[in-house]
């Protein structure tokens, strides 16, 4: 629309513009905002050594879920799937899980994880390229035992009594939630509030656990890229058969592939186009 469509253009970039510097002021303020919330929260508190004595014994609760749960229940199932040695397949993913712990986020682990199970761990490249973006965007076994484990502590914070039914009820909704949580870090702590409300907890709670959350948010991470790995290895163990009866035509890794200049991926395509027209049909 040329000339037409100009005001149109300049709203939208100002309007972006403003957007952006908005953003930028909220994440400035941000640190100061969560001091006072948590500061609001320790000055309401009766019996701080009481509180802060239960919030180390929920830390705690966390590390050793998540260990159980990466360390003996994953490999467990690997093996009695795949018949093969979970440690060994886990040597191989080493650089990935240090990665996850170092930026509490699966999808910038990604690449490192797409590296160590196609290099290390030699699964193949059609499974990895399946598995492992659905298993960072949805698969976060670490982050639904987090959840789950936070709205209890919120609860027995506030006396409340959990019955059955609603433990049934956390347990189903921080599956859901951590579903719904992004690769990114802390995004755990932003979908609790699903879970805190299905089950009618105080959702402003969630600045008790915000204090320690950056640590727990790596070993929740690190688990997450461990269940997604491990899945990879018996997914390509289950389709087997198939992987063998289709003739492998990928091309070089995704990693590869991306490191590759783009003045070459250029070269490259135009050499294909070129040979293609000259073809004859
Ligand atoms: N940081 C986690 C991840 O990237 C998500 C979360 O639990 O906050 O897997």
């Amino acid at each position: 629309m040329k000339q037409q469509g100009q005001a149109l253009r300049d709203f939208f970039d100002c309007l972006n513009e403003a957007i952006m510097r908005l953003v930028a002021i909220i994440i400035w303020y941000a640190p100061v905002g969560i001091m006072f919330l948590i500061a609001g929260k320790i000055v309401e508190m009766k019996d701080l050594a009481e509180v802060g004595g239960q919030l180390g014994m929920y830390t705690v609760s966390v590390i050793i879920g998540l260990l159980i749960h990466g360390l003996f229940v994953l490999p467990l199932l690997f093996f009695v799937v795949t018949r093969r040695n979970p440690y060994s397949f886990i040597g191989g993913l080493l650089q990935a899980l240090i990665t996850a712990l170092g930026t509490s986020s699966s999808s910038a682990t990604l690449p490192i994880t797409f590296r160590c199970l196609e290099e290390n761990n030699h699964v193949d490249k059609r499974v990895t390229r399946f598995v492992l973006p659905v298993g960072a965007t949805i698969n976060m076994d670490g982050t639904a035992l987090y959840e789950a484990v936070a709205a209890i502590f919120i609860a027995q914070v506030n006396d409340m009594e959990l019955n059955f039914g609603q433990i049934l009820t956390i347990s189903i909704t921080a599956t859901a939630a951590s579903i719904g949580a992004a690769g990114i870090p802390q995004a755990g702590l932003v979908t609790m509030v699903i879970v805190l409300t299905s089950v009618g907890l105080p959702t402003e709670d969630i600045t008790l656990i915000i204090a320690v959350d950056w640590f727990l948010d790596r070993l929740r991470t690190t688990t997450n890229v461990l269940g997604d790995s491990l899945g990879a290895g018996i997914v390509e163990h289950l389709s087997r058969d198939e992987l063998q009866s289709h003739s492998p035509d990928v091309r070089n890794s995704v990693i590869e592939v991306n490191e590759k200049p783009y003045q070459l991926i250029c070269q490259e395509n135009d050499t294909v186009n070129h040979h293609n027209s000259e073809t004859p049909m």
